[in-house]
């Protein structure tokens, strides 16, 4: 929407994206020795120190990492400069998902008021989160049997991938070795030291403290409950109002980091695992261009460009970030204020979305599993892909939202199927990019359950409602602004 203010915050961060993307492909495709010659440099030694001589000859470096000349020394600044600026922000959101996910869900809990709404709450958003799930999973399996991306890759391309990857599938599966028991894990949900968990991200746990103070708010009496829930909802308002300014870097962090991750991809490895990437691609489009706005439109009475204008920075910043648990103050954000879908349900459906409802990385993990059994020509039954099933949806509820997680508990998903994990080998090569788009389909998920469960409880605007708050607050910000105050909504 624009503003007075100019170009609309959606608008400015797909225009980084886009230039991010570009600048990430023109270094991947050109940043070569070739280019040096084709731009008159044909001695690009000549540029470097010693150290940058031998590492450009023996071929382990390229001239801009190296301790150089001028030409070097400002490209590599520049890189530097890139990799700042999207790390800054990244670290700026990371820096307050513990706390979001812990304030608000106590805020959530408690204002839903009483133990029995929060149960029927808690349980339409469960149900939601597991139907989505398998819905996105067996959508995967489908896709992945009628295109059979397996049949493209022939036996020496996988032998050279395999032993590319070997010693990073090593130390996957020996993570997953790690993962205890679906049992353990049960137990493991309750903290022993609520304030470790804090302390360590260990993001179920921190949930279940966060409810168990909520609900322990809604026992005891009002007048007794209150300072503490006005003081976590403060706080929440506080991290809110944080979001607001470090969202005001997301163009040019979008911009560093698209720029970075896809510079640094390999592009000529996508060649090779091509239709197995377009492949869950078009999965995930599909269920983030066809099934959410289907069940938006039918359940929660939300248009398509409504969500998708809503929910646009939210989904751009999951892209650039892959992790949903540092996407999720602004996934909260825009769910509230640009979806119109109050602050409860936010802010209870959202942070236990971003750790536990994972369509996009359910049907990654569905896809690839196939996918790798199909290399090694092993037949899956329907109850082997009913194994699948289960199994993704329960490691996508394991799996934590930051960077590569999906493809760690992969490993249990080939398990469960007796496929040989070694084929992990053979996707990790394009693994960072799919996680970027697998990871806008978990946001995404998130903002739909949101919608979908307030409009069942009545506790949503409509798209005229949301546009008057915004344009309210917006003209509010502008003379605050003219008397000094700084204002930090996402609109
Ligand atoms: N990066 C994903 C997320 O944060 C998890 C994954 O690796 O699939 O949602």
């Amino acid at each position: 929407m624009a503003t007075r203010r100019g170009l609309a915050l959606h608008w400015k961060i797909l225009i980084g994206f886009a230039l991010g993307a570009l600048a990430g492909v023109a270094v991947d495709r050109f940043w070569t020795p070739g280019t040096w010659s084709a731009i008159g440099v044909n001695d690009p030694s000549a540029f470097l120190s010693p150290r940058g001589k031998e590492a450009f000859a023996s071929g382990t470096g390229s001239p801009a990492n190296e301790e150089a000349g001028v030409v070097a020394g400002s490209v590599r600044f520049l890189r530097n400069l890139n990799l700042f600026v999207g790390q800054f922000f990244f670290q700026c959101l990371r820096f307050i998902a513990v706390p979001v996910v812990f304030c608000s869900l106590i805020v959530g809990v408690s204002s839903l008021g009483d133990p029995k709404r929060l149960g029927r709450i808690g349980l339409k958003t469960l149900l939601y989160f597991a139907s989505t799930g398998a819905i996105a999973i067996t959508l995967g399996l489908v896709i992945a049997n009628v295109v059979k991306p397996g049949q493209y890759v022939d036996a020496e391309r996988r032998a050279s991938m395999t032993a590319e990857y070997q010693s990073r599938v090593a130390e996957s599966v020996q993570r997953t070795l790690e993962v205890p028991s679906g049992w353990q894990q049960a137990i493991s949900v309750i903290p022993s030291n609520p304030f470790e968990a804090l302390a360590t991200t260990q993001m179920l746990q921190v949930i279940f403290f966060a409810m168990a103070i909520g609900l322990g708010l809604t026992m005891i009496p009002p007048e007794r409950a209150k300072p503490v829930t006005l003081f976590f909802d403060a706080l929440t308002d506080v991290i809110i109002k944080l979001v607001g300014i470090v969202m005001r870097l997301a163009p040019y962090a979008v911009f560093a980091l698209v720029a970075n991750a896809i510079s640094g991809m390999g592009l000529n490895v996508l060649g090779a695992l091509l239709v197995y990437s377009v492949t869950v691609v078009a999965g995930l489009g599909f269920m983030l261009f066809v099934v959410y706005p289907t069940l938006l439109r039918l359940f929660a009475g939300v248009g398509y460009a409504r969500f998708f204008r809503a929910m646009s920075p939210a989904m751009l910043t999951a892209f650039s970030s892959s992790s949903s648990s540092a996407t999720l103050p602004v996934t909260i954000q825009c769910a509230n204020r640009r979806l119109g879908v109050s602050e409860r349900i936010t802010s209870f459906v959202c942070p236990l979305g971003a750790t536990v409802n994972m369509d996009g990385t359910a049907m990654y993990q569905g896809i690839a599993a196939l996918f790798i059994a199909q290399i090694y020509d092993i037949p899956l039954t329907i109850g082997g892909q009913v194994t699948i099933v289960l199994t993704a949806l329960l490691a996508s509820i394991g799996t934590p939202g930051i960077p590569g997680a999906g493809v760690v508990m992969l490993v249990i998903v080939l398990e469960s199927v007796r496929v040989p994990a070694e084929g992990i080998a053979v996707i990790l090569g394009v693994d960072r990019l799919l996680d970027m788009f697998r990871t806008v389909v978990n946001v995404a998920g998130d903002s739909t359950a949101a919608a979908f469960v307030a409009r069942t409880e009545g506790e949503i605007l409509t798209e005229a409602e949301v546009n008057a708050t915004l344009e309210a607050e917006a003209a509010e910000s502008d003379s605050t602004r003219t008397t000094g105050s700084e204002p930090g909504n996402v609109d």
